[in-house]
């Protein structure tokens, strides 16, 4: 997910209003099951591995998109090949606020998300991922996606979840279950979504994507108006 990050605030407070109750979710796709117990496949580790071969794919690229439309199969903690499958996403990020381990060509359900709630903002891996519980309501935010160019668009999400996922106890994995509430609560939902083949393109409101610039520039006067506000009421 792509935002700029000293907006999200700003974004969350002047954007922010009761969605209306248009709750179908497009094109949602089950999650796919099997056998797999997300070991990566040496195909998988050789292309992680491949700086020549390995980058971040864009939905205007034909077989990009084909891998960012598939649903993705599990992944395993400490399994071969993640800690490079890590370290590349953590490097593809650039300046967004979360990836999916699709996005870098790999189907498996990993995503990195950076965790506005915490101190310190830290960006945090989550294998398998799955959230389980919505409250409230839906608001609608801006969103942009390190794998969309045309733009960003607005989407209408939770903004009080559980999510549930992996973690290491001694040697064994273990499920574990976390509230999150607002904007990283909204980082979660498009990460996830990414692990289904949907993009945030699928289900934002009517309206045509705003082009990079031009948001840009929404960001820049939307700030330049509140400080001068802050201004006036020092
Ligand atoms: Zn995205």
């Amino acid at each position: 997910m792509k935002l700029l990050r000293n907006s999200f605030l700003f974004a969350i407070c002047a954007l922010m209003f009761l969605a209306c109750a248009t709750a179908s979710v497009k094109g949602e796709k089950a999650v796919a099951q099997g056998s797999d117990d997300g070991s990566m496949t040496a195909e998988e580790i050789a292309y992680i591995n491949n700086p020549e071969e390995r980058h971040l794919l864009q939905n205007n690229v034909e077989k990009d998109n084909e891998i960012l439309r598939k649903v993705s199969i599990p992944a395993k903690l400490g399994a071969e090949g993640y800690d490079v499958l890590e370290n590349y996403m953590k490097e593809a990020i650039g300046t967004g606020v979360g990836i999916a381990a699709p996005q870098v060509g790999i189907n498996r359900r990993l995503i990195m998300v950076q965790r506005f709630d915490k101190e310190g903002k830290p960006f945090e891996f989550y294998y398998n991922a799955v959230i389980k519980e919505k409250r409230g309501e839906k608001v609608v935010g801006w969103e942009g996606c390190l794998s969309i160019p045309a733009g960003y668009g607005q989407v209408e999400r939770w903004q009080d979840i559980d999510v549930e996922y992996d973690v290491m106890n001694g040697d064994k994995l273990e499920r574990k279950v976390e509230r999150i509430q607002g904007f990283t609560a909204v980082i979660f939902q498009h990460e996830t979504d990414h692990l289904n083949g949907i993009l945030f393109i699928d289900i934002k409101t009517a309206d045509p994507l705003m082009t990079a610039e031009e948001y840009r520039e929404m960001r820049m006067k939307e700030k330049a108006e509140k400080e001068a506000q802050e201004k006036k009421d020092e």
